[in-house]
C-alpha cells in the first residue's frame, strides 16, 4: 500500500476540502488508492444506514471511514383523486381536438 490517504490528499490539493468523488458520491471512493468501492460487490449494504462506518478497501486493503448521509424527498404531484375533476377543469382551448380512439 502506498502512503495513507494519498488519493484524498491529492484530491484536496486539487479540488479543495470537498473534492469530487469523495463527497456526496453514489459509491464510496477509497481515500488511499482512489478506487471506487462498489457497495453491492462488497456486500456493504450497512453503508446505507446513516452514520459512520469503518470499512477495508477491497483494492488496497486500507481502512477508512465512510460517513453516510441519508436524504428523503417527498412528492405530492400525482393524485389519483385529481382525475375525477379533469372533466370539468381540464378542458380549455383545445377541446375541439379531442378524439375518441375506438
Ligand atoms: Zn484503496
Amino acid at each position: 500500500m502506498a502512503e495513507k490517504f494519498q488519493a484524498l490528499k491529492k484530491a484536496i490539493e486539487e479540488d479543495g476540502p470537498l473534492p469530487d468523488g469523495f463527497w456526496g458520491a453514489s459509491q464510496p471512493k477509497c481515500p488511499h488508492c482512489g478506487e471506487i468501492c462498489d457497495i453491492s460487490d462488497n456486500d456493504w449494504y450497512r453503508l446505507y444506514d446513516e452514520g459512520e462506518h469503518e470499512v477495508e478497501c477491497p483494492h488496497c486493503d486500507g481502512e477508512f471511514t465512510v460517513s453516510t448521509r441519508v436524504s428523503h424527498s417527498f412528492d405530492t404531484c400525482e393524485q389519483e383523486a385529481m382525475d375525477d375533476e379533469d372533466d370539468e377543469a381540464g378542458q380549455g382551448k383545445e377541446a375541439g381536438n379531442a378524439r375518441s380512439v375506438d
